[in-house]
């Protein structure tokens, strides 16, 4: 298997409770044991470090011609290790739609057992007095607070569910990885980049990687699972000689199978970031002050403990839709950026209006035929225009909560008008990238309901990069689903 990831440490660790079964999971990011991970407040730290792939985007079109970072986690754990832990179920409508366009077996229904919560909390969350500000001022417009949150199935605001155990980070590696690793019959390998998978006569027989700048082979008995996210298993198959016949010739990798779909409708949710300054001192102060530090290490509590994104509101842009397609996202500080490394430079707020329901579609492709040179991620944001046009209705609901009588003690300088070009300007990632290598029936699908790559034996894909589309919620915990699914289907159970 390639890529020890949220998908990957989930697939392994089931997949090897039949003693049976070996597996070898390669990762080319390392264990990876810090503070910043283990630290709900960390993560902005993560982002750009040596656990990152370090990726951007192309210039995007729609967006000024601005690369947007496109950080992606090189680390077990991978993208789940630099989250900002929201852990939140898809809703029925996504599924079915999945389900719908050829996948027998993944509809609502089906998936429904298959959900990994993290365990009960002893640390209740505390918090900080603006994200309770924020939820006051979602009931002042009329959003009701959730009971228990929803998410994108029903309108309302709450404090998000987040992937937390004692007040640190949980992730694929704490809930299925450690424990599998006590078994004689998971083998994990980090630092080792895979280069290509290794095919005989349409079957797929290995890995080879680099290890220390050499190439060398490892033999698969039995299949090869490539699990290394919706960005590196596309590139994985480019490499493959499996992908789109043009450009791979063009770049002198010899075609195995033409399909057209690798690297294709690739997905993301974008959100317009806006911010005010606020006039008390009541922001959250996530740096790594001895206090900070002290609390969170001894009682698992205080700033250090927030995961950030404290709160969010799930909204409908207009009656009809089968589910909501917006997502206020609500963080008690100015700047995102600056995690624990130093303190923003004013006290302040930042709602991101997210669209839940992109129509845009991008695409991954080789640089090279090098598998050292990182691929090119172009999400090709907003080329639908109904994107624009319902990105800017998000965002004048997160300006409507801002202007609320709850926020009037609170708010200073900010997006309170919206500027002429906003979206081209302040549009940013939730860092959801999905869909290429998309599982269905038609000629461009990658992989079929069994997560098989299509004309290739031996061979499957279970990550983010399988789903045909985004589900409107936030995807790590779709994706231990995904994983889940991947194990009863190889075990043909
Ligand atoms: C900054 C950030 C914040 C996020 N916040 C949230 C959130 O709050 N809630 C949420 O639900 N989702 C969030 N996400 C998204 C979520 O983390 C991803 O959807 C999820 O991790 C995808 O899982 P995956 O297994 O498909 O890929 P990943 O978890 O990215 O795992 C892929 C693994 O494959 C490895 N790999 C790749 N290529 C190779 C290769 N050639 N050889 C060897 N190894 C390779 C990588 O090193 C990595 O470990 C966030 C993502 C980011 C980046």
């Amino acid at each position: 298997m390639v890529g020890a990831g949220t998908a990957g440490c989930a697939l392994a660790a089931r997949l090897t409770e039949d003693p049976s079964v070996h597996v070898l999971l390669v990762d080319a990011g390392p264990p990876g044991r810090g503070r910043c991970i283990s630290t709900p407040a960390g993560f902005p730290a993560l982002l750009g470090s040596g656990l990152d792939w370090r990726d951007a985007t192309e210039p995007q079109e729609y967006l000024n011609g601005r690369r947007l970072a496109w950080p992606r986690g090189k680390v077990l754990g991978g993208s789940g290790s630099l989250s900002a832990m929201i852990h939140l179920h898809g809703c029925r409508a996504d599924y079915n739609a999945w389900c719908k366009l050829g996948n027998p077996g993944w509809g609502f229904d089906d998936l429904a057992e298959l959900w990994t919560d993290p365990p009960p909390s002893s640390h209740a969350i505390e918090p900080n007095k603006l994200t309770e500000v924020f939820l006051d001022a979602c009931k002042s417009c009329g959003i009701v607070p959730y009971k228990d949150f929803k998410g994108p199935e029903e309108e309302g605001a709450g404090i998000y569910p987040t992937a937390r155990m004692n007040g640190e980070r949980w992730t694929a590696v704490f809930a299925f990885l450690t424990p599998a690793l006590k078994r004689g019959n998971l083998t994990v390998w980090t630092g080792v980049q895979a280069a290509r998978v290794v095919t005989e006569n349409g079957r797929a027989t290995g890995v080879e990687y680099l290890l220390k700048g050499s190439l060398q082979q490892v033999r698969a008995e039995h299949e090869v699972i490539l699990c290394a996210g919706a960005v590196g298993s596309a590139q994985l198959l480019l490499l493959s000689g499996i992908g789109p016949a043009q450009d791979l010739e063009q770049l002198g990798i010899p075609v195995i199978s033409p399909l057209s779909g690798v690297g294709a409708n690739l997905q993301d949710h974008p959100a317009v970031s806006l911010r005010w300054t606020c006039p008390q001192p009541v922001s959250l102060d996530g740096t790594a002050t001895w206090r900070n530090v002290a609390e969170h290490r001894l009682r698992k509590r205080g700033p250090l403990a927030s995961n950030l994104i404290e709160g969010g509101a799930f909204l409908k842009s207009g009656s009809a839709a089968p589910a909501c397609d917006l997502e206020i996202l609500f963080a008690p500080l100015y700047s995102l950026e600056r995690g624990l490394n130093a303190p923003a430079a004013h006290h302040g707020f930042t709602l991101l209006a997210a669209l839940l329901t992109p129509a845009s579609r991008g695409r991954v492709t080789l640089r090279s035929a090098n598998p050292r040179d990182l691929p090119r991620v172009d999400p090709r944001y907003l080329t639908a225009p109904e994107d624009k046009e319902l990105l800017a209705r998000a965002a004048e609901r997160a300006r409507a909560i801002v202007a609320a009588p709850p926020f009037a003690p609170y708010r200073g300088e900010g997006a309170s008008s919206r500027d002429a070009d906003e979206i081209e300007e302040k549009t940013v990632s939730l860092h959801h990238a999905a869909g290429t290598c998309r599982m269905g029936m038609s000629e461009d699908c990658v992989t079929d309901a069994s997560l098989r790559v299509r004309g290739i034996e031996g061979l499957r894909v279970a990550d983010a990069s399988i789903m045909p589309a985004l589900p409107r919620s936030h995807p790590n915990a779709t994706v231990m689903v995904i994983a889940e699914k991947a194990a009863r289907l190889i075990r043909g159970s």
